[in-house]
């Protein structure tokens, strides 16, 4: 665990980014595991690897780093796809594809050319750590981590008690505050630096093929070339509205599987299902509206610097508040059209239903988006 071999990884070869590759591959390679990634914990880290090489994560990033350029669309799209058939690995998906959101926009140049062409094609999975700070940030509770300066870097130290898509080798980006300052930096970190470790600390409703573990940073020396930025006040700025747009796909994602879930029902029963109040006509309606306002807020990141507007990215997060209350709705409304068959452990509805809450509680969860939209400023 030498500091200075952090980011020194060899790159996978790529193909072109096309959205029904990336839906046969969910099929073919995903699908199957949805149970076992569920019910056993089982974490699809070669589909990821497979997702990557795809070009699913990509998107965000031009080809001379590794990338695909397409654009936040796809960006968004990739974690609905995936969200559909599994919001586990949906929401891993978008940690990834976070981290290689914060190496693009960062203007470290060791960053860029060493560790973006890795993570931007899957040769190496990363995650982030962000949702101590970003509550930090909108006054939830304290920084966890703390920096200080030292010769070619900063030691850090502190505990996150939940940080997902971990493993041995995997990437992850951090907050700490620096030591004697109100400033910040954000770094990439990995348990291969000497003084940090990755705990199993619990276990969930769902999510637990998430790799989700609790990382202890003891004395980690994080050298310069990982930093993405410090200060990062005004960075993070340019990586927030990123950072809670993707996450609308996993709404949108799980929102499709429990329509589709419902339809199938009303083919049996559709003559009762509709007496209830949310029918697939009313979600599919609210569904299309979200996923429209959505894209179209995704093609605006890929200009800069509109979107850093304060009107923008309350957009942003009504947009994110709308995917939690929508995924709640969906999987609920699921769960009544099928019934008691949607009672049976191990079906595809109840676990909706547990995922769909983990849509509406994590970092921004519903009650934080909540706070954030009565604090920002309409839209002009
Ligand atoms: C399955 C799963 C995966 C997650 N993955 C990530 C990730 O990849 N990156 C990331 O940054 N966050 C991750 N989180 C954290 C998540 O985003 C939320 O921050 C967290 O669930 C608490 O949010 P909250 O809004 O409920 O906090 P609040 O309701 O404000 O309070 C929760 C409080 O509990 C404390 N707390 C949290 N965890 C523990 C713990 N294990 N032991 C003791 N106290 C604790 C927190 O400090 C916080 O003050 C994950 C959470 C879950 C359940």
């Amino acid at each position: 665990m030498q500091p200075p071999t952090l980011l020194d990884r060899p790159i996978a070869p790529t193909v072109p980014f096309d959205l029904e590759v990336i839906n046969g591959a969910i099929a073919q390679h995903l699908a199957p595991l949805v149970s076992a990634i569920d019910q056993e914990g089982v974490y699809p880290g070669e589909f990821m690897h497979r997702l990557g090489a795809l070009g699913g994560f990509g998107q965000t990033v031009t080809p001379a780093f590794g990338g695909q350029g397409q654009g936040f669309r796809a960006a968004v799209q990739v974690v609905e796809a995936v969200s559909q058939t599994c919001l586990c690995t949906g929401f891993i998906t978008w940690c990834h594809i976070a981290c290689v959101w914060y190496a693009q926009n960062s203007d470290n140049e060791a960053l860029g050319q060493q560790l973006l062409p890795q993570i931007a094609t899957g040769a190496v999975l990363a995650g982030t750590g962000l949702s101590n700070p970003m509550k930090h940030f909108a006054d939830i509770e304290k920084i966890a981590l703390v920096a200080e300066r030292r010769p070619g870097g900063y030691v850090i130290d502190g505990l996150l008690p939940w940080v997902s898509n971990l493993g041995p080798g995997h990437y992850f980006a951090v907050v700490a505050r620096m030591a004697d300052s109100d400033d910040y930096l954000m770094a990439i970190v990995s348990d291969r630096l000497a003084g940090l470790t990755l705990k199993e600390t619990a276990h969930f409703i769902a999510l637990e093929g998430s790799q989700t573990f609790s990382c202890q940073l003891r004395d980690v020396f994080v050298p310069d070339e990982a930093i993405l930025a410090a200060p990062c006040a005004d960075y993070i700025d340019r990586i927030k509205p990123g950072f809670v747009l993707a996450q609308v796909g996993m709404g949108l994602g799980v929102t499709q599987a429990c329509v589709d879930s419902m339809r199938r029902s009303n083919r049996r029963y559709g003559h009762v299902n509709g007496y209830l109040d949310d029918t697939v006509e009313r979600l599919e309606a609210d569904l299309a509206a979200l996923r429209s306002q959505t894209y179209a807020l995704a093609d605006t990141l890929n200009a800069r610097p509109p979107y850093r507007t304060p009107g923008f990215f309350r957009q942003v997060v009504q947009a994110r508040a709308d995917a939690s209350e929508l995924s709640l709705r969906a999987s609920q409304a699921a769960m009544l059209h099928t019934g008691a068959r949607g009672y049976l452990q191990g079906g595809a509805d109840e676990r909706r239903l547990r995922e769909a809450y983990f849509v509406a509680i994590v970092t921004p969860a519903l009650k934080h988006l909540k706070k954030l939209l009565q604090q920002l400023p309409a839209p002009a």
